[in-house]
């Protein structure tokens, strides 16, 4: 297979690159690095089935050049991160929406077919500590708190994939991931537990956000990417809408304190109120967990990695 990543040089992008260039298909990634990174894919640029465009998927040239080397395209440009979005608040809409309405524009030409990775954000703050299915409604604050930008930009591109899918039929699969986690995720755009391991580590105060009752759910990156090809792979996953994630439960104080305990670290936990860690535009959500019926009914979606052994490989790549 040939396969373009778009975001390839990201967390999720430059670990799909590595197991598709491991199973022998040819991978070409385009990323602009402005939330990813060169280190992340540094280590496969003597690869000859590897090949790198340091762009934006807004330019329709670039684009067009690239959809037409691929045979599938993996559309994970995004910006990402509820600081990024926070400190971004026009880019991060911009190229949300435009960019994957140039992808889409793109893949339509040939009909090649578009993974669209979307987000667990879609739901917003939903009602009761209910798994979210697919099919539920979605419940957004106002437009003044930024945070629900995010959500309304991704709603805008399952839309859009989902309508290149009706009327023109693109093949398009919508994957919404639920905090996936692993080494080379960065902290900086607030993820909780690349910070958690970093601040442990370092023996500086672990930042916990509100009481830290909240809860969320982790998945592993390579169950990640166990679901994320297996759907990309399954003829009638198209057209459809996928939760993709663990249903593990955890509160973020008990993240915080198991963090701590495996790094034998001697910091602090540090509650810091909302309005302290954002000075706006910030809104928490209180649950987050996926019900994964529909990723399970399609394919042999099973995550092996328990959050223990994901953290382990965290604090491994922190300290190296
Ligand atoms: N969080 C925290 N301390 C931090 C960063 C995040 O307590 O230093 C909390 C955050 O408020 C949220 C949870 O951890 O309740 C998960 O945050 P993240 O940004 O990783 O994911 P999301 O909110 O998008 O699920």
């Amino acid at each position: 297979m040939r396969v373009l990543i778009t975001g390839g040089a990201g967390f999720i992008g430059s670990h799909l690159a590595d197991r598709l260039l491991a199973r022998g298909d040819e991978v070409y990634v385009i990323d602009n690095l402005s939330t990813g990174s060169f280190s992340n894919i540094n280590h496969l640029e003597d690869n000859p089935r590897f090949h790198v465009t340091i762009d934006t998927v807004q330019d329709q040239k670039v684009m067009k050049n690239l959809v037409a080397q691929c045979d599938v395209i993996y559309h994970l440009a995004a910006a990402v991160g509820v600081q990024y979005v926070i400190d971004n608040p026009l880019e991060s809409l911009i190229n949300n929406i435009r960019g994957t309405e140039i992808v889409l524009e793109q893949a339509n030409v040939e009909k090649k077919k578009v993974i669209l990775a979307s987000s667990s954000e879609i739901y917003g703050k939903k009602n009761g500590n209910v798994p979210f299915r697919e099919d539920d409604d979605r419940i957004l604050g106002p437009t003044t708190v930024i945070r629900w930008s995010y959500s309304t930009s991704k709603s805008v591109d399952e839309l859009l994939a989902l309508a290149y899918w009706r009327e023109k039929k693109l093949p398009t699969v919508i994957v919404r991931f639920f905090n996936v986690i692993g080494p080379r995720q960065t902290g900086r755009y607030g993820m909780v537990v690349p910070r958690f391991v970093k601040q442990s580590l370092l023996n500086h105060p672990v930042t916990i956000y509100g009481d830290g009752e909240q809860r969320r759910c982790f998945t592993d990156i390579d169950d990640a990417l166990d679901g994320l090809i297996a759907l990309a792979e399954h003829p009638s996953a198209v057209g459809e809408i996928f939760n993709l994630g663990s249903n593990f439960e955890i509160s973020i104080k008990d993240l915080a304190h198991k963090i701590k305990t495996m790094t034998e670290s001697s910091s602090p936990i540090k509650f810091i109120p909302y309005e302290e860690a954002f000075a706006n535009g910030y809104e928490d959500l209180h649950y987050r967990v996926p019900n994964l019926d529909k990723i399970k009914s399609f394919v042999n979606y099973n995550p092996k990695f328990n959050l223990d052994a994901t953290i382990r490989k965290i604090i491994a790549y922190h300290e190296a």
